[in-house]
């Protein structure tokens, strides 16, 4: 068997033209703009490629981007200051603070100054916490493009067997809750989990964010089972070189799987499109149109 490819080059782009278009209509009817803000502490080039690149779609799909770059050394007070002053800005409707922050840099007390309303990333514990109740407004990026994904490619979960190895706070919990709204049936893995390949096999619909380049073998997954592969690592690629790969083994997985996202070109692709239509979004509710 070789599988479907779930392409989310594809789907993130025909989310972005209808961003685009949306967007064109609140300038041309009604004069104004959704605002993103990005703020990065330091200067690690991974982080700045990612936040670079969602400052340059915003502002090809007609959005205004603001651009906050702090130097590595700043101080809790400083980015507190930083990020309530984006908070109170009306310009702005959207905020997303580059994460892992410096290590002397406190996370939680940041998310905490950041307003919910402009978190666009839903990794306030207000926005989870509505995501935990049912009364989601805004969902965090990456989990909600895997949901468009499945959407796309599979239609309608409920019922399914869905494993999802990885219980970060930006992925694995809310997918799981989008999941189990989904009515699928969720199991949560991750690194304390007892003989994850035989937990793998009985899923219909496999999906890992865990950070481990190509972890995931042929022998985890149930043959025909849908994969999405949420990993992102730069692994040596010989020759000085280095390339991307999943979290799984790619190459050996789509002989058995039904359906797989590749990476890159699968579930990355839906997140930049994601987080500016959760501005959007945002911006809507702020100003009520
Ligand atoms: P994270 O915060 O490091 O969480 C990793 C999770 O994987 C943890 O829950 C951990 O378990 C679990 N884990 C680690 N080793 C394991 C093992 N051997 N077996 C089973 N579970 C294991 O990572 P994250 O932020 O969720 O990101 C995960 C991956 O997704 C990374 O490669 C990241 O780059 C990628 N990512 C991509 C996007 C995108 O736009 N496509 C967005 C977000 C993340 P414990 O909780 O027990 O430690």
């Amino acid at each position: 068997m070789t599988a479907t490819l779930i392409d989310g080059k594809a789907s993130a782009a025909k989310l972005r033209e209808k961003i685009a278009a949306e967007t064109l209509k609140l300038k041309s009817e009604h004069g104004v703009q959704p605002g993103l803000a990005t703020v990065l502490v330091g200067n690690d080039p991974a982080s700045e490629v990612y936040v670079r690149n969602k400052g340059k779609t915003a502002e090809a799909l007609g959005f205004k981007s603001v651009h906050v770059a702090l130097p590595a050394d700043t101080d809790q007070e400083s980015l507190l200051a930083k990020v309530r002053e984006l908070s109170a800005d009306k310009s702005v409707h959207g905020i997303l603070v580059q994460l892992p922050l410096p290590k002397h840099l406190n996370e939680a007390q940041v998310l905490d100054a950041l307003d919910p309303a402009k978190d666009v990333d839903a990794l306030t514990p207000t926005n989870a916490g509505l995501l935990l109740s049912g009364r989601a407004h805004l969902v965090s990026c990456t989990p909600a493009g895997v949901m468009l994904l499945l959407k796309e490619y599979v239609g309608d979960i409920a019922g399914k067997d869905v494993l999802v190895i990885g219980r970060s706070l930006l992925f694995g919990k809310p997918a799981a809750q989008l999941l189990l709204a989904a009515n699928a049936t969720v199991t949560m893995a991750h690194s304390r989990s007892r003989d994850l390949p035989a937990i793998a096999r009985r899923a219909d619909i496999l999906v890992a964010a865990i950070g481990k380049p190509e972890l995931v073998k042929a022998d985890w997954i149930k043959p025909g089972a849908v994969v999405i592969d949420v990993g992102i690592n730069r692994v040596d690629a010989g020759a000085g070189k280095t390339r991307l790969v999943g979290d799984v083994d790619f190459e050996v997985a789509r002989q058995v799987a039904g359906a797989i996202t590749p990476v890159p070109g699968g579930v990355g692709r839906m997140t930049i499109a994601m987080l500016l239509q959760n501005t959007v979004q945002a911006f809507q509710q702020a100003d009520g149109q």
